[in-house]
């Protein structure tokens, strides 16, 4: 079956002209979907009976289900069920007056980063780009209720985007169009472990979307070992990559690193860091561990940190660090797991 929300507004006219219908009923059902939060074709008034029920045989929609939702002061995790059974998470992040939504790309995640528990099980499949739009989708219905909007998004949750190239570039694409929900694309955000082909493609795409790079380490005898997936690619070429990124587009890059007690988080890493990073035009956001049930690493004092962000000051690059939101409800980073039914009653607590 094909899926309502995976289709640009372009593709769906052309998907209705093919079933003989006419082209203009497109922007009805935008209308419907974007706009008036209809949840399903049977409330799409202003569509004939034999045209809703056609729509409803042979595209999927809604394809997600709110299971639960769990709130902490400045986040709200929402489990979402897909129509395999299969489920994941996405986090809204109040901050001030923005609202940012963290999505996932995949069920599971490839990279299993030694830290992180959205990867522990490896990955189960890739989201559609249809399950990806609706997760901001219906998100963004439920602010609308409260007078508010989702204005950014950050590519974040679980999985790999660029390991799910295709549907996450057109959840981009639809999720921007001023049919959708409009969200600039200097306000939407994709972080990844690493693809080097992937962040080389992506700057050929005529986007200007922020790229962030979860670097962690700085050589890659040390990244090898925080990021299994690492192997693959050499760190001087994922660097490349995302110089050409940030030349091809103009936005600024930034690199994610992850501070492990006693692992990455030394002065000699923080000089090393500075040492490979100089002279780029980048900011360095340092992220302190997030607690994760099951592993054996933990997350460096406050002076550390403070330490660390200090050496790479010194030597000309700019750093960043908070200790991440949503922690209190296992919504901040690295803390979606993959959730079977059977844990449901241990929902919030990464299995
Ligand atoms: N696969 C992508 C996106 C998902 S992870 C990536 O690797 O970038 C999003 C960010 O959260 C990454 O920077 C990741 O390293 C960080 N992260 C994951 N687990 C974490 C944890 N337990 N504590 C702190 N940051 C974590």
């Amino acid at each position: 079956m094909e899926e309502l929300c995976s289709f640009t507004f372009e593709e769906l006219a052309d998907w209705l002209e093919r079933m003989g219908e006419k082209r203009f009923r497109a922007a009805q059902i935008f209308d419907w979907v974007y706009r008036k939060g209809a949840g399903s074709f049977e409330e799409m008034a202003n569509l004939g009976k034999e045209l809703r029920g056609r729509l409803a045989a042979n595209l999927g929609f809604p394809l997600l289900k709110l299971v639960s939702t769990q709130d902490s002061k400045e986040t709200t995790k929402f489990l979402w069920e897909l129509r395999d059974g299969q489920r994941v998470e996405s986090v809204l992040i109040r901050s001030f007056d923005r609202r940012t939504v963290c999505l996932s790309s995949q069920v599971g995640c490839p990279a299993r980063c030694a830290f992180c528990a959205s990867g522990k099980e490896g990955l189960v499949r890739s989201l559609s780009a249809a399950e990806i739009v609706e997760q901001a989708l219906l998100i963004d219905r439920m602010l609308k209720e409260k007078g508010e909007r989702v204005c950014h998004l950050v590519y974040m949750g679980m999985g790999e985007p660029l390991e799910n190239y295709d549907a996450v570039l057109k959840s981009i694409r639809i999720l921007n169009d001023e049919k959708t929900l409009h969200i600039s694309q200097r306000r939407m955000t994709v972080s990844t472990v690493g693809i080097v082909e992937g962040i080389r493609r992506l700057a050929g795409e005529d986007l200007s979307v922020n790229l962030v790079l979860s670097l962690h380490a700085p050589n890659q005898h040390l990244r090898k070992k925080i990021i299994p997936f690492a192997r693959k690619y050499p760190l001087e070429e994922i660097l490349a990559a995302m110089d050409f990124y940030g030349e091809e587009t103009g936005r600024d890059i930034t690199y994610e690193y992850t501070l492990l007690s006693k692992i990455n988080d030394g002065e000699e890493h923080a000089l090393e860091l500075a040492a490979l990073l100089k002279g780029k035009q980048c900011t360095v956001n340092l992220i302190p561990y997030n607690p994760v049930e099951g592993l054996r690493l933990e997350r460096p004092e406050k002076e550390r940190v403070v330490a660390f962000r200090e050496i790479l000051e010194s030597k000309g690059i700019r750093a960043t660090w908070r200790y991440t939101k949503g922690d209190d409800i296992a919504a901040a980073c690295g803390q979606l797991a993959l959730k079977k039914s059977s844990e449901l009653t241990n929902f919030g607590v990464p299995g």
